[in-house]
């Protein structure tokens, strides 16, 4: 286990300006939690860096939903990990399903935009998981596996995990505690084997379908350093509600 802890919230394609409000209760909120609690919010790229201005000094972190792997250039729409970091971001999110899917990215790009965050002096959550098939046909660990071995950076384990099952996201479903754990348990193993003593520090998130109701459960489980949270954290009762289970 880590000794630090993340709830990290990933809003995607949701929030407008007036969505402060929500940012300003979850500041309020996160001033209550414990101080191995670390507080995340990854909202759309055009609000990052007034919600960074408005959360300066609290215990709330600004971070980016996806960087290019390159620092600038030719890339219509894309973000570099600068940009993120001169935003005020500190961390971003790389590899999430919905990118793997909808814009096609490998694990050598996944990996690529990790070394991006790095460079930039951004920490990237790493995302991996697999598919309701996948699971099913008994491939989940050879497929989280051999995202783990593409996805991730060579060098000091500076990232953060976060497992979420493809099939979980945004689907009102979880696996049970026991495959939580037992997933999670493969991970840390399999970081330990690849970067030593210092994989014992990588925080593990899980992700997909955290609610208030099945926090408890979910994220007090070995190995499991915190949350990646999507449709729950666009409400800052049930989002801090979640993080209230490290109080
Ligand atoms: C996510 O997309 O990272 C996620 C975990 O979404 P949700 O909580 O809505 O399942």
């Amino acid at each position: 286990m880590a000794s630090r802890r993340l709830i990290a919230g990933n809003w995607k394609m949701n929030g407008l300006s007036g969505a402060s409000v929500t940012l300003d209760k979850i500041i309020a909120g996160a001033a209550k939690l414990p101080a191995q609690v670390d507080v995340l919010i990854c909202p759309p790229f055009t609000l990052i860096a007034g919600f960074a201005e408005r959360a300066r000094g609290s215990r709330v972190a600004i971070g980016g939903q996806d960087c290019h792997a390159k620092p600038s250039g030719a890339h219509t729409g894309d973000i570099a990990a600068e940009m993120l970091a001169d935003a005020q971001a500190t961390t971003v999110i790389v590899g999430h399903s919905e990118r793997r899917r909808d814009h096609h990215e490998t694990d050598a790009e996944v990996r690529a935009k990790a070394l991006a965050a790095r460079r930039a002096g951004l920490v990237s959550i790493v995302c991996v998981g697999e598919t309701r098939a996948e699971r099913d046909a008994g491939r989940a660990w050879a497929i989280v596996g051999a995202q783990l071995d593409g996805s991730l950076p060579d060098g000091a384990p500076d990232f953060v995990l976060a497992y979420e099952p493809v099939w979980a996201i945004g689907s009102g479903v979880t696996p049970s505690a026991a495959d939580v754990a037992d997933m999670h348990g493969f991970i840390r193993e399999r970081l330990l084997a690849r970067f030593g003593h210092a994989a014992e520090a990588v925080r593990i998130l899980y992700g997909g379908s955290v609610k208030p109701a099945n926090a408890n459960e979910l994220m007090t489980l070995a190995n499991v350093d915190g949350a990646l949270i999507g449709g729950a954290s666009l409400n800052a009762d049930e989002f801090l509600a979640i993080a209230g289970v490290y109080r």
